[in-house]
């Protein structure tokens, strides 16, 4: 067995600890120098350093260190051949590597922190790989040489002599606003290779935001922006990091469409995403990556999409016998959890009508019972936070009447991150009073695995852990109805699904009511026991259904997207059938679009 001990920097810090990892591991305790601190002379910048070569494994630094930093796993010596790289000592490292196929979609399947982004950037050339030599790294001659015999290896040969040309979408599109300044319009034409831009832009529904500065732009438009230069580029391979993240279903699937074209030109392509109907209607073949985030990654051979989706879910690799995760994932029917919502009412409403100068929302009468939870699906800017502020009582309707408004808790779409504050500090605000020592602890924080987080800064946290710190914040508040736009954006898919079962554990325990507003398919899948649908035009006009049962509510969108979904006959996760398939023609013919 090899050891592999990853201390995180920013939680290790031995000025406000005892030193127990030095203190209590038996190596040292033995007189050797198992565990040392990078600075002797100013704790203040030092950090625990492990020698992996003496480590025995037995984990007793990783119970005594009081902010959780360290982490020890213990993995199959032949492994250590292939690694591929490692950013330093104590540090996250990757095994194996994906190779691109011309004409065909390879998806990466993974958790957040599984070194996902570590092989888009190796793939594309931005960093070559040190095959863990950090301290002395190889020249090109020796990784090539060291791939011999791998297909892997023309492909970094010829990154290597800069003969491929990479187009690549990156997964934080609101940085292009920092380092661009000019129009949509502007950033296409400086990269628009093929000519084929502002194509790409109208499809993605850019036409009328491709005069204004990109810092105007909103994230799924600046998203969408993203993925048409990228797609304009003339390139052998294109690598789309998370492109659904902000987008509405009918974003996606037109996103998903042009990235299926590029393909079809006999092009290379590579995606990441986390939104699982997606990466099942786009990849051709799929990869897993799994491990343990933050301390090593390791990418899975080539499987088929529906094999690398049903197996990440299951947590186990049958080709290799590897079990990543001690549960496996299954998807509920879809009517399940109805039965346990109460009759009591937490808000009501006749139909209604708001307007503001150039938009109109319609919502039909509905009402939200305690222990429901209330799924929204429809296009972006149809007026859903228009409703969600008529149901806290923030506005008033212009037409109609509420019967009762509710006290709510609501988490928007875009996360503030400027906060000078540590997690603690926020999710105490939050809650009223202190969160360490709250009976919150056990039924919020430990759930959702936050109190490792409490000594980070806001600002630095990534976009999955402030998406969870803001669910968390959200449910801390005391409100009848917890409203969430886009829970699942940056959260991975094992979070996507361990937050969907805790809200509706969560509802349901407490007799509260939520509202969740989501894009991903599977998420909404989960969460929601009934749907309210928005249709209309984006940014003029909206309408909004009562509350549906989540069938016929589901029935109404995807008929609306001219999509019908099957369920998986392993794991029971929705698939969208393929356009004008065998079974897509029945179950249109049926009227049966969700099943
Ligand atoms: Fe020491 Fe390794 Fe045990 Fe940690 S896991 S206490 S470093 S021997």
């Amino acid at each position: 067995m090899h050891r592999i001990a990853v201390v995180e920097k920013d939680l290790c810090k031995p000025k406000n600890c005892s030193l127990e990892c030095i203190a209590f591991c038996p190596l040292n305790r033995d007189g050797g120098k198992c565990i040392t601190l990078s600075n002797e002379a100013d704790r203040s910048k030092a950090i625990a350093v492990i020698d992996e070569d003496i480590c025995n494994g037995c984990g007793i630094c990783v119970k005594k260190c009081p902010f959780e930093a360290i982490t020890i796993i213990n993995i199959a010596e032949e492994l250590e051949e292939r690694k591929v790289h490692q950013y330093g000592q104590n540090a996250f490292r990757l095994y194996n590597i994906p190779v691109p196929k011309s004409s065909t979609v390879v998806g990466l399947l993974g958790r957040n922190g599984i070194g996902k982004s570590t092989v888009l950037n190796i793939i594309a050339g931005l960093l070559k790989p040190n095959l863990g030599r950090y301290d002395d790294e190889p020249s090109w001659d020796e990784v090539i040489e060291h791939f011999k015999g791998t297909a892997v290896k023309e492909h970094l040969k010829a990154v290597a002599e800069k003969r491929i040309r990479v187009a690549m979408k990156p997964q934080q599109v609101y940085l292009i606003a920092k380092v661009f300044n000019g129009t949509g319009k502007e950033l296409l034409a400086r990269y628009d290779e093929s000519g084929y831009g502002e194509h790409y832009a109208k499809r993605l529904g850019l036409h009328e935001s491709l005069d204004r500065y990109v810092n105007e732009l909103s994230g799924g438009e600046l998203q969408r922006l993203a993925v048409a230069v990228a797609a304009s580029k003339d390139a052998d391979l294109y690598l789309f990091d998370e492109p659904s993240s902000y987008n509405d279903v009918y974003q996606r699937l037109e996103v998903a469409r042009v990235i299926n074209e590029i393909a079809g030109k006999g092009k290379s392509v590579m995606i990441v995403e986390h939104d699982l109907t997606m990466l099942d209607y786009l990849s051709d073949y799929m990869h897993i990556l799994y491990g343990e985030p933050g301390a090593y990654g390791i990418v899975s051979d080539v499987m088929s999409t529906n094999t690398a989706i049903n197996e990440f879910l299951q947590g186990y690799i049958s080709s290799i016998n590897v079990r990543f995760r001690d549960r496996a994932f299954r998807f509920d029917s879809a009517t399940s959890g109805e039965d346990l919502i109460m009759e009591e009412v937490v808000t009501e409403y006749s139909r209604i009508e708001k307007g503001y100068p150039g938009f109109r929302l319609v919502a039909d009468a509905a009402m939200v019972r305690k222990g429901e939870v209330v799924g929204i699906v429809g296009a972006n800017a149809l007026g859903k936070t228009t409703l969600m502020r008529m149901i806290a009582g923030i506005d008033r309707p212009d037409a109609g009447a509420f019967k009762i408004n509710s006290r709510i808790s609501y988490k928007p779409q875009y996360l503030e991150q400027d906060y000078e504050y540590d997690v603690r500090t926020l999710l105490s605000e939050a809650y009223g009073r202190s969160i360490e020592g709250s009976s919150a602890e056990p039924l919020i924080i430990e759930p959702l695995r936050l109190r490792k987080m409490y000594d980070k800064t806001v600002k630095n946290l990534s976009g999955g852990e402030l998406q969870k710190v803001a669910i968390a914040a959200c449910l801390l508040r005391d409100a009848d109805i917890y409203a969430m736009d886009e829970p699942s954006a940056f959260l991975d898919v094992e979070d996507r699904i361990t937050i969907a079962r805790f809200i509706q554990r969560f509802v349901k325990g407490q007799g509260r009511s939520a509202i969740i507003v989501d894009h991903d398919m599977h998420m909404v899948d989960m969460v929601a026991d009934t749907l309210i649908v928005f249709t209309g035009t984006p940014g003029k006009e909206g309408y909004a259904t009562g509350t549906l049962n989540k069938r016929e509510g589901m029935n109404l969108f995807l008929k609306g997207l001219d999509i019908t979904l099957r369920r998986d006959e392993e794991s029971n996760r929705p698939r969208i059938n393929k356009m004008h398939s065998r079974l897509d023609r029945m179950q249109k013919e049926k009227g049966i679009y969700y099943i």
